[in-house]
């Protein structure tokens, strides 16, 4: 059968079903090579010579993830930070930026500093208002809308179809931080997003060993050609190992992402009606208020985080997750392990999370051992609070 005839699971599965040509391998070789030998004549016909510009093992995953994105061409990153700045830098000095107001700590951060020293007018908005974003929009002087879908921490949705639309009337890219929905669930390039990125540390490994990031773009056009120099000159490039890695990873990601959000969804509805808690942040709820474009925008699943606030406030929250056991107080998220975290505590004082807020990153465990051991942790935190 041939590949454009198969279904992005099975695509994912087969890692594009490439098969070691020279020993009949089903998983592909390790290429640690830094260097490739050049022709007589001084070409190189078998197309690799140096590998921080091209590495033969990055070629399935990336491969993999421009068929399951829809995409022409995808690049790995070191980093999902060094897929992100990329972007960023191959703007020009002066030119105007729209980047949500909820949206990846780090990146914000970064963008605080960079967009001062390189002159690039960055401008914060709400990217889940189509309103705010279209008075935001400069013509001719907005070069790109960033946006995070669903975003960090809180979770709104952005209705990427309409931005794309309204982006491209004033001649502006729109790049879509998709790490937390993945192709699994929504597939901004097909909606009419120019650039897709993911932290691929996060689902797209899946397994909490990889940091690596990724750019995949919908053309190959100029603006493509200098994040591309960005990542080969700046050399912010993924290793063989990594990329080996996360091609491993992508195989199980279609299972993963669909078991980690019904998971998520049933602990969400749960969280909902609990005692100890003041408000779920879940697309999955029909209350929150980007239920309804979740629905037409993500497809089999609202995605695996949700943001819990309990109630008795910051106290009652770090108690919370001081008492749960199964969970893990980590940072990150995406892994098949579930994570629980204070966002707060690690953003400081500039962070605009509510302060009773707990971050839940929902892995494969089963959802009753999850459950039991939030309930559990959040109803004697709650005790305490009412002594
Ligand atoms: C983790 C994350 C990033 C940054 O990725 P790294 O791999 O940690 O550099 C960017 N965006 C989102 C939504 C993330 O969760």
């Amino acid at each position: 059968m041939s590949e454009s005839f198969l279904r992005p699971e099975t695509l994912a599965a087969h890692a594009m079903g490439a098969i070691d040509a020279r020993t009949g391998a089903i998983i592909p070789p390790i290429h640690p090579s830094t260097t490739y030998e050049r022709d007589a004549d001084l070409r190189y016909s078998r197309g690799h010579c140096y590998s921080r510009g091209d590495n033969p093992t990055d070629e399935s995953a990336a491969a993999t993830l421009t068929a399951l994105e829809g995409g022409t061409q995808t690049l790995l990153f070191a980093s999902g930070m060094a897929a992100a700045t990329a972007v960023f830098q191959a703007l020009e000095p002066g030119d105007h930026v729209l980047a949500p107001q909820v949206m990846y700590w780090a990146l914000r951060s970064w963008l605080s500093g960079f967009a001062t020293r390189w002159g690039l007018e960055i401008e914060l908005v709400d990217t889940s208002d189509l309103n705010a974003v279209k008075a935001a929009l400069r013509p001719g002087k907005t070069r790109l809308l960033w946006v995070e879908s669903p975003a960090n921490p809180l979770w709104s949705v952005s209705d990427i179809a309409a931005l794309a639309d309204l982006a491209r009337r004033v001649g502006a890219r729109l790049a879509v931080d998709s790490t937390v929905a993945t192709p699994v669930l929504t597939r901004p390039l097909s909606l009419g997003a120019d650039i897709v990125m993911h932290s691929a540390t996060k689902y797209l490994n899946g397994h909490s060993d990889v940091v690596a990031g990724t750019l995949t773009t919908a053309r190959q056009d100029e603006f493509w050609a200098r994040i591309k120099a960005v990542q080969v000159q700046g050399g912010g490039i993924l290793g063989p190992f990594e990329a080996w890695l996360l091609q491993r990873g992508l195989r199980t990601l279609y299972p993963r992402v669909r078991w980690q959000s019904a998971s998520a969804l049933t602990l969400a509805e749960r969280l909902a009606v609990h005692p100890g808690v003041l408000e779920v942040l879940y697309p999955g709820l029909p209350g929150f208020p980007g239920h309804d474009l979740a629905r037409r925008q993500m497809e089999g699943g609202f995605g695996a985080m949700l943001s819990v606030r309990i109630r008795g406030g910051r106290e009652a929250a770090i108690a919370t997750a001081a008492n749960v056991h199964l969970w893990r107080r980590a940072t990150s998220l995406g892994g098949v392990e579930s994570l629980i975290e204070h966002r707060a505590s690690i953003e400081g004082p500039t962070s605009p999370v509510p302060d009773d807020l707990l971050r839940l990153s929902v892995g494969i465990e089963s959802v009753e051992d999850l459950w039991t051991d939030f309930d559990v942790a959040l109803t004697a935190a709650s005790a305490a609070q009412g002594e």
